[in-house]
């Protein structure tokens, strides 16, 4: 039985019952997070936190306890039996239920909120052989910084990906590149490595922060720089992060081979520094 949690308690997840006036469900009024467990801890998950307070405080949602998110997500794996696996937690907050209106309830009303944990196979092998990915437009709207449960775009986008047998859908905005459909993307140009900078364009990933924290702690020079759709037929190599693909080397770009086609030697070396900073 998979226990989950709902509104202050634990309970069994088949008796989640969510009301079809919940502002989530009509129109998707809410903010989310994942946070990865690695057999005995979670993965920054203080960092998840705060990103979480900030997405919520940006859309003007209360939830007084979101402090307590750590504590829920421990007590999600422990009751689901989880520890000692890779899991995931999600936890969701929306603006509660209340007559359909756009307008904010005028009653104040609770949030809902509802996580869950599940037990997770990295493929950290088939990862490590790289990714293809395509290249698109960004069809998104321009606060990407909010992690909002509204990923419409993102699922067509991600949806058409997996249709060409790739893994991932890169972002372009107006010429340059933003990131991608649940990914943040780096590229290797003349030795150095670029990304986009933080903004209202792009989720900003806590993988990412990490990744450029031990790209520079290792002397590697990381520029938070968009680059240019035009700059990528020079690119030596690109990789995406995110919390379930860690560093995932990409190998091609609409079918074209980045670089050698094969994962290239900063992609690997970051993905291998990542795996020693988790694995301690
Ligand atoms: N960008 C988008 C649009 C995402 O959805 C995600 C993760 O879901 C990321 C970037 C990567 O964020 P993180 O590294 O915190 O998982």
């Amino acid at each position: 039985m998979e226990t989950a949690y709902f509104n202050g308690s634990f309970i069994p997840k088949e008796e989640v019952h969510i009301s079809p006036d919940d502002r989530g469900f009509l129109f998707a009024d809410g903010i989310y997070e994942v946070v990865r467990w690695y057999g005995s801890s979670f993965y920054d998950i203080e960092s998840h936190l705060a990103r979480m307070k900030r997405s919520m405080k940006e859309i003007r949602i209360g939830w007084d306890s979101a402090g307590s998110f750590p504590g829920i997500a421990e007590e999600l794996i422990r009751r689901n039996n989880l520890a000692g696996c890779d899991a995931l937690v999600y936890i969701q907050v929306t603006r509660g239920a209340a007559r359909r209106t756009h307008a904010f309830p005028r009653e104040p009303v609770a949030p809902t909120v509802y996580a869950f944990a599940w037990s997770f196979n990295p493929a950290r092998e088939l990862i490590a052989s790289g990714i293809s990915t395509i290249l698109r437009k960004d069809p998104r709207w321009n606060r990407c910084d909010i992690k909002s449960v509204s990923l419409l775009p993102n699922i067509l986008s991600f949806q058409e990906a997996v249709e060409d047998g790739a893994m991932e859908s890169i972002f372009v905005r107006e010429g340059l590149i933003t990131e991608c459909a649940h990914s943040n993307v780096f590229f290797v140009l003349n030795g150095k490595i670029f990304t986009h900078p933080e903004s209202t364009n792009i989720l900003s990933g806590i993988t990412r922060k990490n990744v450029i924290s031990l790209a520079r702690e290792g002397g590697l020079e990381v520029v938070e720089e968009a680059l240019p759709e035009a700059a990528l037929k020079n690119i030596s190599e690109a990789f995406i992060t995110n919390t379930s693909f860690e560093v995932a080397p990409v190998i091609s770009i609409n079918n074209i081979p980045v670089g050698n086609g094969k994962p290239g030697p900063v992609s690997m070396l970051l993905r291998q520094k990542f795996h020693s900073a988790v694995d301690q």
